[in-house]
């Protein structure tokens, strides 16, 4: 919907139809609030729609939903449309095609995974079913299969709603897009609440009783459920484009150049369904986030309209609320920049978040990841009760310029008592690592060779 209405904005009704077709009944909506939904965070999911499919019909936007494409033909130019409706089919012609068909949950073919009480929380629609389940339980027992942030969002609204939560992840540690030595602070914020973690505990299937789920089954016990949620992950929603002939990468995403153009003349794809490029790993990746979707669908709005405009890839950056926690991360962990076959040097820092005289300052652990010779920032890590969201920008921007560690140490960063002591914690880190570097290099950065005499530049207009 993001390509549509940039469409819009730059072709008028006369100039251009936009026809959009959604299996759903929402259009535009906030996934990422269900986790809120779910724990009464937020009471409406209404609030979650930023624009109805009535609003852009308004806006000149033929949204046709309950209408499903069942197959594409990009040499006869059509695309196979199935009403859920009424069953019908029927053919629609397009001069330029956009996909935008998002992820699929993983769902594995386990015994009882059908049952009734077991959730995905991939749509609205299903936010509002696991809502509506917690809203009136059967008991008290939750398990939230999967460790990732989706999940153990899942697990802290659960809590919040009063039942008593069981987490299952078949890895060492939940979070396992982070380090270790950092990952261990989400797990133990996690039991703080009353999370119960099951590590290293990959699960077999489910126990039913009349058709609803009663226990989740791991390797080593059967662990009591009312309710299931299902965060094992997703991928990319690429099975029309393949059928359609166009290319689907290694990771399962369809592919597309800095264009979002396909692999076939006047189509275009963007979001979840497509792979991308991952500026530090140089490696094309399937990343399922909301920033980079909107990001490439404003690309795929302005491009399929006339316009020529590129999306350059990702670095890897996220940000959750876990607990007390806000945990981020960005670029490449100690162990993805291993894999991608860099040699690094690494330190993780505990600090503060404010100066350590002012009232409420809290403990912030900050990782910073570098590529050995020259020093440029390969990624970053993270977590605090305050102030780590938005520190990693600071770090994604460092990673996106391929700034090395010691500009990165002499950044002008801001400094008051209530908001970070005189050594933000990012520099702090960043200072270790110039230490372990060797430090006192000279910068390739030409910025700092500047004569101290030179005038400013006056501002372009
Ligand atoms: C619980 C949850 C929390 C999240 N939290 C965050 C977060 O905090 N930050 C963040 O950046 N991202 C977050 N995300 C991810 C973010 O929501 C997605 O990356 C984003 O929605 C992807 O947009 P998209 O348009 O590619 O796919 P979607 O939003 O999934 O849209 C794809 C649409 O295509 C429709 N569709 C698919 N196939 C067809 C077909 N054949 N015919 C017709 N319609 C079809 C689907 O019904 C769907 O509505 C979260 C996701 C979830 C599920």
């Amino acid at each position: 919907m993001t390509a549509a209405a940039q469409a819009r904005r730059r072709r008028s009704e006369s100039e251009l139809d936009i026809v959009c077709f959604e299996r759903g009944e929402f259009t535009s909506y906030s996934a990422c609030g269900i986790p809120y939904l779910v724990g009464d965070v937020v009471h409406d999911p209404q609030a979650l729609v930023a624009r109805s499919p009535e609003e852009h019909r308004r806006a000149g936007i033929d949204v046709r939903t309950r209408h499903e494409v069942v197959a594409v033909d990009v040499d006869a130019r059509t695309v196979r449309v199935r009403s859920l409706a009424g069953g019908t089919e029927t053919t629609e012609d397009f001069d330029q095609l956009v996909l935008a068909t998002g992820a699929t949950p993983v769902r594995p073919s386990l015994p009882g995974i059908d049952a009734d009480g077991v959730f995905g929380v991939q749509t609205l629609a299903e936010g509002i079913a696991l809502r509506a389940a917690v809203d009136a339980p059967r008991g008290s027992h939750a398990v939230v299969v999967g460790g990732g942030y989706i999940g153990l969002e899942l697990a802290e609204a659960l809590v919040l709603r009063g039942m008593t939560v069981a987490l299952v992840e078949a890895r060492s540690q939940p979070m396992p897009t982070l380090d270790p030595d950092v990952g261990a602070l989400v797990a133990d914020a996690l039991r703080d609440v009353g999370v119960e973690l099951h590590l290293e505990e990959p699960i077999e299937g489910f126990e039913t009783e009349a058709g609803m789920v009663r226990g989740v089954r791991t390797a080593n016990q059967v662990l009591p459920a009312d309710l299931v949620v299902l965060g094992l992950g997703v991928r990319p929603a690429s099975e029309l484009a393949a059928a359609a002939g166009l290319a689907v990468g290694a990771t399962g995403g369809i592919v597309v150049d800095d264009h979002q153009r396909a692999s076939a003349d006047g189509v275009f794809a963007a979001g979840d369904c497509v792979e991308t490029f991952h500026r530090v790993s140089r490696r094309p990746v399937t990343i399922a986030l909301g920033t980079h979707a909107n990001k490439q669908g404003r690309v795929v709005g302005i491009n399929v309209t006339g316009g020529d405009t590129t999306f350059p890839g990702v670095v890897g950056t996220a940000v959750s609320k876990i607990c007390k926690y806000e945990v981020a991360r960005t670029g490449l962990t100690e162990r993805e920049a291993a894999d991608a076959g860099f040699t690094v040097v690494a330190a993780t820092v505990d600090a503060q978040t404010r100066a350590a005289y002012y009232p409420g300052t809290r403990p912030i652990r900050v990782k910073l990841v570098a590529e050995r010779g020259t020093g440029r920032v390969l990624g970053g890590q993270i977590v605090s009760e305050e102030g780590a969201a938005k520190r990693i920008d600071v770090v994604a921007l460092a990673v996106w310029n391929e700034m090395p560690v010691d500009d990165l140490l002499n950044a002008d960063l801001g400094y008051a008592p209530p908001l970070s002591p005189l050594w933000d914690p990012v520099l702090v880190a960043a200072r270790r690592v110039v230490a372990l570097l060797g430090a006192a290099r000279p910068s390739p950065s030409p910025r700092r060779d500047r004569p101290r005499t030179s005038s400013p530049r006056a501002p372009r207009r």
